[in-house]
């Protein structure tokens, strides 16, 4: 048996089941919003905190053919798999001085470069691996974050590149950028946004650069603006199955399922007294005569301690609420009277179609968005994969 098939089946404190073909379903929907554009799945963060390589092969199984990471050290990972086909292409972003070039241009990784400093350390390990580095220059087109510059800085950064391109140290393989309000429906700044990438890129082209993928689009943009396509999508938090914002719509609205249950197994059945404190602190204090069940996952399992006396929890078909603080390792849900047996199964969130939360429920709870609740499941509550496939 498998680790997983075992952890499938073994009673649990807790888990995170990952539906991979929620996953495969998601990735099909959103190449069929952006016909023209190829897929890049963004797995950054161990894929929003479903694991990256089940969920990257998943997302390349439906037709993805990038995918995307913060850190050079997440993209090696991904490469060195063993399980991903060897022609994928891979892109990361997030790089600092001294990072893995070498290693990255060795294992043929799409590099971003966003200043000088970047092309210099790059064309040096590109000279020192004896083959060229895939480089795609980032501007900056407005989000004040990453990316380079408009005006002499871009002008400087395209100059070199394509000098290193005629020494054969770089491909430029890519020109891109990214949004800062594709979340908020109809912000100025996405327009102004496009404008500026189409102006930096007719200069890159001037100035002779031929990138193979032009992209600017994450998720939000690629479910409400087709105009910002170009050639590629990077679509992150919509693989995984959840909206890049309620404003924008549901997950259903788009098509689009959450592949992530989290459950954990009630510890814990109990009656109490009326005026019973409850949790540190007793910011709960019991009502009248009730029961209580103790729910064995915490802040340390990404269950946000924002969401104490908030945060709801599907406990034999009723949705409770935790009662008082969420502690490190657990929290407690008020029964009401009712007495679930201890090993009865708790639903943090899920799709939402088993009357059961999701994880937008959770962020409306914590004060936050749900990228935040996905990504933040902790290394201690296992992932058990539903429909893993081998083939692909
Ligand atoms: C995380 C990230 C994405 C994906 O964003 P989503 O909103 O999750 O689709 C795309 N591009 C960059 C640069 C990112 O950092």
């Amino acid at each position: 048996m498998t680790e997983t098939a075992a952890l499938r089946t073994a009673p649990l404190r807790a888990r995170a089941e990952i539906d991979l073909d929620a996953v495969r379903a998601n990735v099909r929907t959103l190449r069929a919003l952006a016909p023209g554009a190829a897929l890049m799945a963004v797995v950054k963060s161990d894929g929003y905190g479903h694991g990256a390589t089940p969920c990257a092969r998943a997302a390349v199984q439906a037709g993805a053919t990038w995918l995307g990471t913060a850190t050079p050290e997440e993209a090696l990972v991904l490469r060195a798999s063993g399980q991903l086909p060897d022609d994928v292409r891979i892109m990361c972003w997030l790089w600092t001085p001294g990072g893995p070039w070498r290693e990255a241009i060795e294992a043929r990784l799409d590099v971003s470069v966003s200043g000088m400093w970047a092309l210099d350390e790059v064309t040096a390990a590109a000279r020192a691996a004896g083959r060229p580095a895939r480089v795609q220059l980032k501007a900056d087109t407005g989000l004040g974050r990453g990316g380079c510059q408009p005006g002499d800085d871009w002008t400087e950064l395209v100059s070199a590149a394509r000098a290193a391109e005629a020494e054969g140290l770089v491909k430029v393989t890519g020109l891109w950028s990214h949004l800062a309000c594709a979340d908020e429906p109809g912000h100025s700044s996405v327009d102004a946004q496009l404008d500026g990438f189409r102006a930096m890129i007719a200069h890159a082209e001037q100035q002779g650069l031929r990138p193979e993928v032009r992209h600017i689009a994450n998720s939000p943009a690629t479910l409400t603006r087709p105009d910002s396509h170009f050639d590629l999508v990077r679509t992150g938090i919509a693989v995984y199955g959840i909206s890049p914002s309620p404003e924008l719509g549901s997950p259903a609205d788009f098509g689009l399922r959450p592949a992530m249950t989290l459950s954990a197994s009630v510890a814990l059945v109990k009656q109490v007294p009326g005026g019973h404190g409850v949790s540190y602190g007793h910011h709960y204090i019991t009502a009248g005569e009730t029961t209580l069940g103790l729910i064995p996952v915490g802040y340390a399992d990404g269950v946000p301690r924002h969401a104490s006396s908030a945060g709801p929890v599907l406990v034999g078909g009723k949705w409770r609420t935790v009662a008082g603080r969420v502690a490190m390792d657990q929290f407690v849900v008020d029964l009401g009277g009712d007495r679930p047996e201890p090993g009865e199964r708790a639903v943090l969130f899920g799709p939402g179609d088993g009357g059961e939360p999701t994880a937008e429920d959770w962020a409306k709870a914590a004060g936050t968005i749900a990228y935040e609740i996905v990504t933040r499941i902790g290394t201690r509550v296992p992932r058990v994969y539903l429909n893993e496939r081998q083939a692909g």
